[in-house]
Formats: structure tokens, C-alpha cells, sequence
């Protein structure tokens, strides 16, 4: 579903994705786990067009995203979540989750409110529909955040560190949304720090270091016969 084929990504002259290539397959849950800096944002980034690699190119579903036009048929079709909950700070929580099926997927404002209903369920946030952002905990808005990218029923949804600005006591319910999200057959991408999440619903771990995936199996190969001395000595301060 998503290929990415010998990217690599400079910002003046701090080589930040050096060739990496990836193939990922609907409904895989392909965990990214690696140092600060090391580029791992850059590498989800360019998934979904965020950031034009260097040189290199990413594919989608088969399209290539090298052009505006594919760019836009490509990011209706892939979710982001970020860490910082972006949500539209001036409009409900069900207005939220309406918005994009309704301008972008044209669908209509009674089915956008049922579709985004059934959603805020889904999150447990169904009592909060008409609350403004600012009046929801963090997890709640990262509830919300998963529940309006959900409503553009993407072919796959990418996290960045969804998690790691909530406290902890919030982590939890982020994390088995997501994993119910991945249990119904989503394709994602997951950079986190997570790694009991990574265990349980990774299919495939990825650690990057220096721009590129140094080591990468599944969850029991990475984190119980790791291989790389750079990885083991990563995973020894996060675990
Ligand atoms: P973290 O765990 O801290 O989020 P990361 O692995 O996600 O780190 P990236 O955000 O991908 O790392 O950044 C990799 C490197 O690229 C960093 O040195 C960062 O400063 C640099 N970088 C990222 N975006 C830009 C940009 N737009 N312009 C210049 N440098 C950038
Ligand atoms: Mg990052």
C-alpha cells in the first residue's frame, strides 16, 4: 500500500533520510522506535506528502507522489494524527469530525453528523460532540483527533508520537483505540515510544537511527533477539 522507494531527504546540508526503502501492506501495523532526531517524523512525513523527499520517491496505493495532483487525490486518502492534538480550536468536537467528509468527500451534512456520531461513540466521547476542544483533556482531544481522521475512512493512518504529550494517566485510552483501530484491519504507522504497544499490536518494528532503518523484524525478533549493538543499547533506556 505504501512503497517507499530509496528516499532520501537533506534540509541544507543535515542528511536527515539517507536511501531508505520500505514496503508496507494493508493492514500491517509497522511500529518506528529510534532516538530523538534520528528521522523519524521525516520518514511519516513523506508518506503522506508532508515532505518531498530529495531525491527518491514514495507511492500510495500505486501513485506516485510527485505532483500536486497526486499529492491531493493521496491525502484524502491517508490519516496523520500528530502529537499535538490539531484540532480546529474555533468549532465543536462534532464539527470537527463533519468538516472534511463534508468539503472534501461531498458527503452530505446528515450524514457527516451520523458518520462523526458513531465515531465519537466508537472514541466514548459521544457526550462531548458539541464540547469545544479546549474544554477536553488531552486524551480526550487525541480521541477526537483519531475519530475525525477515522471519518475519512483512509486507506491508512500514520501517528506521530500520538501519546507522548498526554499524561499518563491519558495513555491508556489513546492506545486502545488504536489498537482496536488496528484489530479492525487498518493499515498504520505508528512512530512511538510505546513499547508495550509495539509488542502487542506491531506487526513489524522498525528501529531507525541516523536516517536510516537500522534494524527492523517482528516485535520478537527486534525486542527479544536484537541484533544491532546500536538498537539493544536504545531499547535498554526506553524499556
Ligand atoms: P523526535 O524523536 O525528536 O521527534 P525524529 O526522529 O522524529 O525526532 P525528525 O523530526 O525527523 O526526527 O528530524 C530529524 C532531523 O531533521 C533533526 O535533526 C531535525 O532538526 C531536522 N529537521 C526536521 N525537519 C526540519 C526542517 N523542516 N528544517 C530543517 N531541519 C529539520
Ligand atoms: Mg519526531
Amino acid at each position: 500500500l505504501i512503497d517507499v522507494d530509496h528516499i532520501s531527504k537533506s534540509f541544507e546540508d543535515l542528511h536527515v533520510l539517507k536511501d531508505v526503502t520500505l514496503k508496507i501492506k494493508p493492514k500491517e501495523v509497522v511500529v518506528i522506535i529510534g532516538p530523538s532526531g534520528s528521522g523519524k517524523s521525516t520518514l511519516l512525513r513523506c508518506m503522506n506528502g508532508l515532505e518531498t523527499p530529495t531525491s527518491g520517491t514514495v507511492y500510495f496505493d500505486g501513485i506516485a507522489l510527485n505532483s500536486e495532483d497526486n499529492l491531493n487525490k493521496v491525502r484524502t486518502e491517508v490519516g496523520m494524527v500528530f502529537q499535538r492534538f490539531n484540532l480546529f480550536p474555533h468549532m465543536t468536537v462534532i464539527k470537527n469530525i463533519m468538516l472534511a467528509p463534508m468539503k472534501v468527500r461531498k458527503v452530505s451534512k446528515e450524514e457527516a453528523y451520523a458518520r462523526g456520531m458513531k465515531l465519537l461513540e466508537k472514541v466514548g466521547l459521544k457526550d462531548k460532540a458539541n464540547a469545544m476542544p479546549s474544554q477536553l483533556s488531552g486524551g480526550q482531544q487525541q480521541r477526537v483527533a483519531i475519530a475525525r481522521a477515522l471519518a475519512m475512512k483512509p486507506k491508512a493512518l500514520l501517528f506521530d508520537e500520538p501519546t507522548s504529550a498526554l499524561d499518563p494517566e491519558m495513555v491508556h485510552d489513546v492506545l486502545d483505540i488504536m489498537k482496536e483501530v488496528a484489530m479492525e484491519g487498518m493499515t498504520m504507522v505508528v512512530v512511538t515510544h510505546e513499547m508495550g504497544f509495539a509488542k502487542e499490536v506491531g506487526t513489524r518494528v522498525l528501529f531507525v537511527d541516523h536516517g536510516t532503518i537500522l534494524e527492523e523484524g517482528t516485535p520478537e525478533e527486534v525486542f527479544d533477539h536484537t541484533r544491532e549493538e546500536r538498537t539493544k543499547n536504545f531499547l535498554s533506556k526506553v524499556l
